[in-house]
Order: structure tokens, then C-alpha cells, then sequence
């Protein structure tokens, strides 16, 4: 049986991103019917709408998206398209796994992080107030029933997966309501789960440990923006940010994207490492429950990286974006 996605080709490398991993999941027979649309900065300016409704209503029908980077005008009183999306269809479980591959060189080896984000509240509401003209309050929001869900997620990811640790990451030394509330759920929950080791840090040390030794972490649970910015540092770990999907789940929807934005500097140029994006797809695939096809992409994406022979420029090889594609393809 096929089942019908939502495609969003938005701004940047967003396009040549689409593009190319719709290729190689054609090359790969995935059972996939595609409702594609322009969204972005670009769709705004030809049309006047950052996401067409008729997009906004194939998602509703399909419930499932793969969303390449869309760039949110500056300055011009728009909310980020990602933190709508997110919030518009309650994705409330940001879900980042970091994986090292041997084929890429930097100075940490067998890193494996899963970070579990929560995507809905914290500063993230975008709750800012002009209390005088020299004084601006920023509002954190944090409840007990969106920590609980991504909590729980984090817990249960690690018992399906054969996890051994989940860390709860915070600043509860400051924060003592809001993540200090955040930081005994998770003490609640952890209990739970005995065949696990529920263990918690706080972010600045996160900072430090993370470059000293990575291998100490396993999944890690955090609030919004703590995992926006983990996520980066972590990405960097393993060679960049040409390397890390992510999933973006719901009671009802599912979003699928990489972890990076729509790198305007690099974009038409083919140099854009499609990977990040493949591994969203990937993800989506599992999810749909194809995990023989997303097990094959991923086989012919290793050997492709193990060989060596068709980097893109970010991992220090000279292939162009098509390149490289061409080499996963002639894999499967
Ligand atoms: P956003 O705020 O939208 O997350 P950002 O400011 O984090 O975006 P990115 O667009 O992610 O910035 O780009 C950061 C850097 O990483 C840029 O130099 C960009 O060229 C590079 N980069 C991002 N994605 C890729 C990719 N897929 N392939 C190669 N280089 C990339």
C-alpha cells in the first residue's frame, strides 16, 4: 500500500534538497505519493502567502510531511514558519539523533545521541512584553502535562531502543520553578523505568562534557530552546550539520526535516550535503512503518560515505550535491 505525503520545497537549498532526495527515494521504489508545494520567503513574495492554504490542507489530509528549510522573512512581523508548524499541529516531541560515521573525521568517535526536544512551550511562545522603553520581560512557559509527554516519550524511545541512560538537561540551579518543575517530572517518571538510568546535568556542564566526552551521554531530554542549541553543538561533533535529521511527532501529525536551515549561501550552488534531509526521510519512512526501504537507503548512504570517494565540500570531499546523489542511487 502507498501512503500519500506532504512535501514543502521552501527557501535556500530547500528546493535542490527536494529534488534530489525525491530522486533517490523514487530510485529506492518507496511507496510514496507526493503532494508537493512552494512554501517560504520566495512563495510570499510570487504569491503573497508564506504557506499556501492548499498546502496547510494536504497536510491535514495526509498528516504526514517531509519539509525541507524554509527561511522566515526578517523584520517583517512573521512568526517562524518552523515554530508555527510546530505549534499550529501540537509537534510536541523534537526528536534529533546524533550519530558519528566512520567515514567522517573529527576528533570524537562513536558518538550515538538521541536528543528528545520539547517543541511547543518554553521561550519558544515567542511571550515578550515592553515594560519601558529600556526593559523588555521574556516570558518562559513550562507545563506539567507538555513536560510529562516529552519526558515519558524520552523513557519510552529508550526501552524500545535497548538504551541504557536518559539525562535530563536544565538549569534548575536558577530556574528553580520552571525547570526546577521540568527536573522533578523527570525524577517521577524515571522511577517508572528501573531498567533505565534516569540521570540529570546542567546545560553549561552539558556544554563542557559534551566536548570532553561525548560517550557519556545516551538520550538526553531538555526544554525548547536548550535543544535548539544542544542539537547544533552536537551536530558539530560529528562533522556538521549536513548530518542530522530530525522528526517532529504529534498525537495526530508527523513532520520530517533536517536539523540545519536553508543555508542561503550555499544555495543553487551544488554544494548542499543532501544527507541530513535523506535521514528525515528515512525517519519518515520508518515511522510509516517501510523500514526495509529506509534500511536500504541507509546501507547505500554508509557505503557511500565509507567509500569516500563522493563527499560533498562540508565533509571535506569535492562532489556536487548531484554527485553524490548519483553515487547513493548507483548503491541501491
Ligand atoms: P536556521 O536559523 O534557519 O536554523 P542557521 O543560521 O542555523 O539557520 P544554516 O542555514 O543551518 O544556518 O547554515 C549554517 C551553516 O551550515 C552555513 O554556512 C551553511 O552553508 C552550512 N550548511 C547548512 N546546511 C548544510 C548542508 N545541508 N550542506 C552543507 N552545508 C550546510
Amino acid at each position: 500500500m502507498s501512503h500519500k505525503i506532504t512535501v514543502f520545497r521552501g527557501d535556500g537549498i530547500g528546493p535542490e534538497l527536494v529534488d534530489n532526495v525525491l530522486k533517490i527515494l523514487k530510485a529506492a521504489d518507496a511507496q510514496l505519493e507526493y503532494e508537493i508545494f512552494n512554501v517560504g520567503e520566495d512563495e510570499w513574495k510570487r504569491n503573497g502567502a508564506l504557506i499556501p492554504e492548499e498546502a496547510y490542507a494536504s497536510f491535514e489530509r495526509t498528516k504526514v510531511l517531509l519539509k525541507s528549510p524554509i527561511t522566515t522573512p526578517v523584520g517583517k512581523g512573521f512568526r517562524s514558519l518552523n515554530v508555527t508548524l510546530r505549534g499550529q499541529y501540537d509537534l510536541y516531541a523534537n526528536i534529533r539523533p546524533v550519530k558519528s560515521n566512520a567515514a567522517v573525521k573529527t576528533p570524537f568517535k562513536n558518538v550515538d545521541i538521541v536528543i528528545f526536544r520539547e517543541n511547543t512551550e518554553g521561550l519558544y511562545v515567542g511571550v515578550e512584553e515592553q515594560v519601558n522603553p529600556d526593559t523588555v520581560h521574556a516570558i518562559k512557559i513550562v507545563t506539567r502535562q507538555a513536560s510529562e509527554r516529552i519526558i515519558r516519550d524520552a523513557f519510552e524511545y529508550a526501552k524500545k531502543n535497548g538504551r541504557k541512560k536518559v539525562t535530563c538537561i536544565h538549569k534548575a540551579n536558577i530556574l528553580k520553578m520552571s525547570d526546577g518543575m521540568f527536573l522533578s517530572i523527570f525524577k517521577e517518571i524515571a522511577k517508572e523505568y528501573p531498567e533505565i538510568e534516569g540521570d540529570d546535568k546542567i546545560i553549561d556542564n552539558t556544554c563542557m562534557q559534551l566536548v570532553m566526552n561525548p560517550n557519556q551521554f545516551d538520550v538526553m531530554v531538555m526544554q525548547n530552546l536548550y535543544g535548539d542549541i544542544l542539537s547544533d553543538l552536537c551536530s558539530g561533533l560529528i562533522g556538521g550539520l549536513g548530518l542530522v535529521p530530525s522528526s517532529n511527532i504529534g498525537s495526530d501529525y508527523a513532520m520530517f526535516e533536517a536539523v540545519h536551515g536553508s543555508a542561503p549561501d550555499i544555495a543553487g550552488k551544488h554544494l548542499a550535503n543532501p544527507t541530513a534531509f535523506l535521514w528525515s526521510a528515512c525517519m519518515m519512512l520508518e515511522y510509516l512503518g517501510e523500514n526495509e526501504t529506509a534500511g536500504r537507503i541507509r546501507k547505500a548512504v554508509d557505503e557511500v560515505l565509507a567509500e569516500g570517494k563522493h563527499l560533498t565540500r562540508d565533509l571535506h570531499g569535492t562532489a556536487t550535491t548531484e554527485e553524490y546523489v548519483d553515487a547513493v542511487i548507483a548503491r541501491l
